[in-house]
C-alpha cells in the first residue's frame, strides 16, 4: 500500500505549472538525486524496470543467439526483458537459505553462448556481489542487477549498481518507492550511460526538451532505439519519497522484527536466514510453510480477510516458458520447492501493529486449520 500525498501532488502541481511534461527538468533532478542516494553512479529515469532491463542488454551489446543467466525465482520481467533484448534466458538454480541465485549453479550454466548474468536481490536481500563481480570478470561475462526490490539495500558495504555494469530499479506502484510505473538505470560506465542515453528515447541526438532550452537544432536518429523515457510527472512523484526512504525502512524494519519475534518459532513456519553484515531492504516479508498446506492456509487467511501473495511461481513453470525455453525440472528443484512453499505476509510502511497482531492472530490460526 503506497504513502504518496500532499508533498508529491506540490511536486506535481510545479510540472502543470512550466511547459515541459515530458522529460525535462524533474527526470534530471530525480536522476541526480537517485545517484546520490545510491553513492554514485549515472543514473537514468525510464518507463519500467523491464525497460531498464531490456536498455541494459542491448547497451551492453547483448544479441539474439546470445544466451543471458537468471533466476526463475523472479517476477517474469526479469526473464522478459532478455527476451525482449532479442537474448535468451538460462535459468540457474537458486540457494535455499535465501531464495537468491547459487553460484556455483550459475558457473555449471555458462557456456560460448553466455554473455551476462542477471541477478536478483530476491525481497530486498541483496546478492554477494563480490562473489558474482568475480564470476564475471573472471570469465569477461557482464553483470546486471534486477535491483527492484532493493534500493536500500547493502551487503558487506556494497550497494546496487556498485558492483555491476548496471542495475535496475522498479518504481511501480507496489515498490518501496513509487509512482505508478517507473524505473531506473546506475551505471558506473560513463559510455554505457551514453549508450542508455539514446536507446532510451528512439535512438534521436536531441529531445523535445533539448529543442525548448536550446532553440530549433536540426537532430538526427543515429540508430534504432526505444520511447521508454522517464516525463517530468512521473519524476515529481518520486522526489519527495527519496527523503522519506530511510524513515520508511525503519518503518519497515519495526514491523519485520515483530513478525520475526512472533513467528519464528510457530512450528511449521520457516523464514528465510539474512547474512551477516547485510541491511535488508525489506521488501517483502516472506515465510515458507510445508508445500502441501500452502494454498489452504492461502484460503484461510483469505478467509480471515487477511491478503496475502505468492512471490513467486517460478518463471520456468509459466505456461509460455514452459513451451519456449524447456528446462529439466530436477536442475531447478530448489526454486520450484521455494516457489511451492512461500506466502508473502502484508507489509508496508504505514501498516499498523492492531494490523501486524491481526496478521499474526490469524496466521497462527490457518495453519492449526490446514492440517
Ligand atoms: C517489479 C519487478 C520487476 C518489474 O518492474 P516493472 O517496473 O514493473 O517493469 C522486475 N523484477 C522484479 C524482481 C520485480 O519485482
Amino acid at each position: 500500500m503506497h504513502d504518496l500525498g500532499s508533498d508529491e501532488l506540490k511536486e506535481v502541481a510545479k510540472v502543470f505549472k512550466g511547459p515541459i511534461l515530458t522529460t525535462g527538468n524533474q527526470v534530471s533532478e530525480f536522476e541526480t538525486k537517485f545517484a546520490d542516494l545510491m553513492g554514485g553512479g549515472y543514473a537514468l529515469g525510464v518507463t519500467s524496470c523491464t525497460a531498464a532491463l531490456q536498455l541494459s542488454i542491448q547497451a551492453l551489446g547483448i544479441q539474439p543467439g546470445d544466451e543471458v543467466i537468471t533466476s526463475s525465482l523472479t517476477f517474469l520481467a526479469t526473464a522478459s526483458a532478455i527476451e525482449q533484448a532479442g537474448a535468451r534466458p538460462v535459468f540457474a538454480d537458486v540457494d535455499p537459505d535465501t531464495g537468491n541465485l547459487d553460484p556455483d549453479k550459475v558457473v555449471q550454466k555458462i557456456n560460448k553462448k553466455t554473455k551476462a548474468v542477471i541477478v536478483v536481490h530476491l525481497y530486498g536481500l541483496m546478492c554477494d556481489m563480490e562473489v558474482f563481480s568475480k564470476i564475471c570478470r573472471e570469465r569477461k561475462l557482464f553483470l546486471i542487477e534486477d535491483a527492484a526490490h532493493c534500493i536500500e539495500g547493502e551487503r558487506g558495504g556494497i550497494r546496487p549498481g556498485q558492483k555491476s555494469d548496471a542495475a535496475c530499479f522498479s518504481f511501480y506502484a507496489t515498490k518501496n518507492m513509487t509512482c505508478g510505473e517507473g524505473g531506473a538505470v546506475l551505471t558506473r560506465h560513463a559510455s554505457l550511460y551514453k549508450k542508455l542515453k539514446l536507446l532510451r528515447h528512439h535512438g534521436m541526438s536531441k529531445t523535445a526538451f533539448d529543442r525548448h532550452s536550446e532553440g530549433y537544432r536540426r537532430w538526427d536518429m543515429k540508430q534504432f532505439g526505444w520511447k521508454y523515457n522517464m516525463d517530468n510527472i512521473h519524476a515529481a512523484i518520486l522526489l519527495p519519497q527519496i527523503k522519506r526512504l530511510k524513515k520508511n525502512l525503519k518503518k519497515r524494519k519495526n514491523i519485520a522484527s515483530y513478525y520475526n519475534a512472533e513467528l519464528s518459532s510457530v512450528p511449521g513456519i520457516q523464514l528465510f536466514r539474512i547474512p551477516e553484515k547485510t541491511i535488508h531492504a525489506c521488501h517483502l516479508y516472506v515465510i515458507q510453510v510445508d508445500s502441501k498446506k500452502r494454498d489452504r492456509i492461502i484460503s484461510c487467511l483469505y478467509h480471515e480477510g487477511v491478503e496475502v501473495m505468492v512471490n513467486y511461481n517460478p518463471v520456468h513453470l509459466l505456461t509460455y516458458y514452459k513451451k519456449n525455453i524447456p528446462v529439466k525440472s530436477a536442475s531447478l528443484s530448489v526454486a520450484e520447492k521455494i516457489g511451492q512453499s512461500v506466502i508473502s505476509l502484508p507489509f508496508y510502511p504505514r501498516m499498523t501493529r492492531m494490523h501486524a497482531a491481526h496478521v499474526v492472530k490469524s496466521l497462527k490460526k490457518a495453519m492449526n486449520a490446514a492440517i
